[in-house]
């Protein structure tokens, strides 16, 4: 699933393709509801911006288009003419400017809003505070995660609540945990002020290192994973092996290192994975 440093790169090769130009046309397919984008023919684009995980196209007539993609979406830009690197068929919205066009392909949810009403757009309006915006507000994420709603969340579950905080998804939750060395069962509410700021805090330097913004830990590009998809692997730094368990209401594997992150006394124990009988 892309996270928000994907769609914040998302957002720069679209508003490359698009600022400033006007739409020549506009089409978008099923499955779903299907956006009226005649609407925006004519209208010059405004830009475009990545909120959490969605993506913002803005255009002169005070219009917007929502994209966002949930497990299997992407955006793709092409010159006029180019041959399309995925089949037609997937292709939700297309928009043409004079020198690019710009596909979405797969997208669950396209749609097209007045640019004044995002501010009560529940998957907009609702949304935390943005580890990608230049002026986030840590404060105001730790005040959501500590939201009584949350306190019984195992962490691994609560930072990836877009409503708390925006922007982490099933990759930069493993590596923000893994960086701070936080056992991924262990409640919000057991988690003392300093580790979750801690992790909040490295979760932004990661996600800015993604996109190549400075960031607190120095880094000029997306890092190696250490433990994303590395479960029965040895871990980078003391070679254990990295252990996985089904985790939150989505039951997502979450991987780990227990010596890296280990159980702390009081917490959940993490789940321990049965062998398999095997068939003889
Ligand atoms: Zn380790």
């Amino acid at each position: 699933m892309p996270e928000g440093d994907s769609l914040y790169k998302f957002a720069r090769r679209v508003g490359a393709a698009l600022e400033g130009k006007e739409v020549l046309a506009a089409r978008s397919h099923g499955p779903g509801p299907v956006p009226q984008v005649h609407r925006i023919v004519g209208a010059t684009c405004t830009g475009a911006r990545s909120t959490g995980k969605n993506l913002l196209i803005s255009f002169d007539n005070g219009l917007v288009l929502r994209g966002h993609l949930r497990m299997y979406g992407t955006w793709h830009v092409y010159a006029p003419g180019e041959a399309w690197r995925k089949p037609e068929r997937e292709a939700r919205l297309v928009l043409e400017v004079a020198d690019a066009v710009v596909v979405n392909f797969s997208a669950p949810v396209i749609e097209l809003l007045e640019e004044r009403a995002l501010g009560h757009h529940r998957p907009v309006a609702g949304l935390g505070p943005d580890l990608l915006e230049d002026d986030f507000d840590v404060d105001e994420a730790l005040r959501r995660l500590r939201d009584p709603s949350r306190a019984t969340l195992t962490i691994g579950d609560a930072i990836m609540d877009q409503t708390a905080v925006a922007g982490v998804g099933n990759i930069w939750k493993h590596e923000s945990l893994f960086h701070v060395g936080m056992n991924p069962w262990r409640r919000v509410r057991e988690l003392p002020d300093d580790e979750l700021r801690g992790l909040v805090l490295k979760a932004q330097a990661l996600l800015r290192a993604s996109v190549g913004k400075p960031n607190s830990l120095g880094l000029t590009r997306r890092t190696e994973m250490w433990v994303y998809e590395r479960a029965g692997q040895p871990c980078r730094r003391c070679y254990t092996r990295i252990r996985s368990g089904s985790q939150g209401v989505d039951i997502r594997q979450t991987a780990w290192c227990p010596k890296c992150q280990p159980v702390v006394e009081g917490q959940i124990d993490p789940p321990v994975r049965k062998r398999h009988a095997r068939l003889a």
